[in-house]
């Protein structure tokens, strides 16, 4: 055999193997980046010597073959495709270029459908009559596996289509995926049962689908979103364009993914796609590896039909950079949380995720490192995906040389050297010296942070200057500083030391609730600390309560109880209370709700960031002029409070036609003057 000959069977055989890892087996043996790279390589020998093309090469197939699949096989109406994919504006205009020259300057007139390319597992569901029958993978495209039950079990899939106007016969595909917080619970939930972990959204989603059990699947954080459709040859289409078809599945109570866009001309997909990956992508709770563009007349698919039985000339990937990159585990260390935990971290030879280089990442707890079976020097796959912090996901086992190095957990906190402490069969790992140093900066900015005490100005910048400067050693010493203190300081001015010393006054009128979540006490969040504050009222009741009285709250269970409680025990917490007590905080709550409030009996629900409220300030707001909040919409829900980036939720406000405000209309109807 020649050179190429040797590379192409070489990339074919490899590529085969990694196909089947990635839709067979779910766990894939490379990063997508440098599979993406080897499938380029290959259609460029292909494309330079045809002789090359074998009929089994993967540049001329869908997926992966499903004989070897347990699952029942299932035949789809018409070929599910994959997606061509471009990297550039410029590869995206070659396209929009060759399909003009197939049918036409209309191709640049007749609009694009842009769409999240969402990074999931392809489905097809069948309705007959409006009626859910079959559901299905996409398998080798023509044929895919039977997974009815399974998707049965997806709250998201309608069983029956809502509205009317369906054909008799419709095959519905889309994308199964997981939101990172799902993917993330689970995860954690595997860890505690002793099972090992999925490495990432996409794999496990699809995994989850594939199940024999469909109870399996229905533990699964999984969602859906709709894109496209089939219909038996020859059927009259329902439906002109893309766009009036992804309208027509969000009637028929189908999810249609948030960010779609019918754009007019290329130059305006280029702008959508560019705030796509720089800003949208980075608020999605969910991984998406690109946007889809596509033609929006469906004569004009019919037109341009389909390469090689394998993508469709109408429709592009616009890939983004990839947010999983593989690099080297240099070593394994741990800092201290606020509340003592200790945070296992990476640090990791730097490598290029989306734009960004990274150098750690976080590990999360002892257990999953144990789990994942992470050895410092193994070449690990990491994943950056929005401001989530950089996570590492696993090691890349068939590249070890037997030079790693299994981790050992410390025995003793690495600030204080107290032995730490595992309390029954939580996984994390704790310093429990609620003095210890190395808790006092993540302290002081979670104190100050704007759901807590709120303290406009106060940086975590000018919390380490602080503490480095020796001035600030808890919470209380920050209410000490003075303006001719502060302007000794680099970096403050007369004017700048005037309100960070003015802002930390009004702080001290924030509410028992506040302070309380403040301290930074384990397990009590925003509302566990609105219900002790509620119920005691004022500081001291609280302090002197025991665990069983602080148990017989509403809402508070025995872990929260007993946190609480041993945390007023402790001299080092009862003396900051008390110097916090003489520098003038608020130690008692108002007593919440108006009964006849401008919310009395309304339902809201929240979604999106809003501009100035935080989740807990907006809910706090709500209830206490007599509203309830609620987690997901429903025909019950009175008002959808929507902020920037808002997703699914305002999507089925709007279905039911609740209806939707912004930030200032929620300020504005309670009486209160914006922030
Ligand atoms: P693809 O993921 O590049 O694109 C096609 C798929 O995009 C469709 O099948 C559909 O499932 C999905 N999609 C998401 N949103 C969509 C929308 N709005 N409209 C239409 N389709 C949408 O193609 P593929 O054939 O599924 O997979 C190829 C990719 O899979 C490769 O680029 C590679 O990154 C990855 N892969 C990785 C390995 C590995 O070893 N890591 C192996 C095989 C494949």
């Amino acid at each position: 055999m020649n050179v190429p000959a040797r590379r192409a069977a070489e990339l074919r055989e490899l590529l085969t193997r990694a196909s089947r890892a990635y839709y067979i087996d779910d766990r894939p043996i490379m990063a997508d980046g440098e599979y993406d790279e080897r499938f380029r390589e290959l259609q460029a020998l292909e494309a330079q010597h045809p002789e090359l093309r074998t009929a089994d090469s993967p540049t001329l197939r869908v997926g992966a073959d499903v004989a070897a699949s347990h699952l029942t096989k299932h035949t789809h109406l018409a070929p599910m495709a994959s997606l061509d994919n471009a990297m550039s504006d410029d590869e995206l205009q070659a396209w929009e270029d060759s399909a003009v020259r197939l049918v036409g300057e209309g191709v640049r007139t007749s609009g694009y459908s842009c769409e999240l390319k969402i990074d999931g597992a392809a489905v097809s569901l069948t309705y007959e009559k409006g009626v859910l029958v079959t559901g299905a993978t996409r398998g080798n495209g023509t044929i895919g596996e039977d997974i009815t039950a399974n998707l049965r079990t997806l709250q998201e899939i309608p069983l029956r289509l809502l509205g009317a106007g369906w054909p008799e016969l419709i095959e519905i595909r889309g994308e199964v995926y997981m939101t990172f917080d799902g993917f993330d619970r689970m995860n954690e939930e595997r860890v505690q049962a002793g099972e090992p972990v999925f490495m990432n959204p996409r794999n496990s989603a699809a995994g989850a689908l594939r199940q024999k059990d469909p109870r399996s699947t229905a533990q699964r954080p999984l969602r859906f979103w709709g894109y496209t459709f089939a219909l038996p040859d020859n059927a009259p289409l329902p439906f002109e364009s893309q766009t009036q078809l992804l309208e027509r599945l969000a009637e028929w109570g189908i999810p249609v993914a948030p960010h779609r866009q019918r754009c007019e001309s290329l130059a305006q997909v280029h702008a959508w796609a560019h705030h796509l990956e720089h800003v949208q992508r980075e608020q999605l709770p969910f991984d998406i590896d690109g946007g889809v563009v596509k033609v929006d007349p469906l004569a004009l698919h019919a037109e341009l039909g389909v390469v090689a039985g394998r993508v469709p000339r109408w429709a592009i990937a616009r890939k983004f950079a990839a947010t999983i990159e593989e690099t080297t585990l240099l070593s394994i260390n741990v800092n201290v949380g606020r509340t003592g935990k200790l945070n296992p971290w990476a640090e990791l030879e730097p490598v290029e995720i989306g734009g960004v280089t990274v150098r750690n990442a976080t590990l999360h707890n002892a257990q999953l490192i144990a789990q994942k079976d992470l050895r410092v020097g193994d070449r690990v796959q990491v994943r950056r995906a929005g401001d989530v912090i950089p996570q590492v996901i696993g090691p890349v086992a068939d590249k070890r040389t037997g030079k790693e190095v299994p981790w050992v957990p410390p025995g003793a906190c690495p600030v204080c050297s107290t032995p730490v402490a595992n309390e029954g069969d939580e996984v994390d790992v704790f310093c429990p010296n609620v003095a210890c140093p190395g808790r006092r900066l993540e302290a002081l900015i979670h104190f100050a942070s704007r759901g807590a005490m709120d303290i406009r100005g106060l940086s975590e910048a000018r919390i380490s200057q602080f503490v480095e400067a020796g001035l600030v050693k808890d919470p209380s010493d920050l209410y000490d500083l003075t303006t001719t203190r502060l302007e000794e300081l680099d970096g403050f001015a007369e004017r700048s030391a005037q309100l960070l010393v003015d802002a930390l006054a009004t702080s001290k009128q924030q509410p028992l609730s506040r302070l309380l979540f403040a301290l930074g006490i384990r397990h009590v969040g925003e509302g566990a600390a609105e219900l002790l504050a509620r119920h005691f009222g004022e500081m001291d009741a609280l302090a002197s309560a025991d665990q069983a009285a602080i148990n017989a709250v509403r809402g508070i269970g025995p872990i929260i109880a007993e946190s609480v409680a041993a945390w007023f025990q402790d001299a080092w917490a009862r003396r900051l209370v008390e110097k916090l007590r003489r520098r003038g905080l608020t130690f008692t709550e108002p007593q919440a709700a108006e009964a006849d409030g401008a919310l009395k009996g309304l339902t809201v629900v929240l979604t999106g960031t809003l501009p100035t409220l935080s989740r807990g300030q907006a809910t706090q707001l709500i209830e206490q002029a007599g509203g309830r909040v609620t987690d997901s919409v429903s025909k019950k829900t009175s008002l959808l409070v929507a902020g920037g980036d808002a997703g699914s939720k305002l999507d089925k406000a709007r279905t039911l036609g609740v209806a939707v405000i912004t930030e200032a209309e929620l300020l504005d109807r309670i009486g209160r003057p914006p922030v």
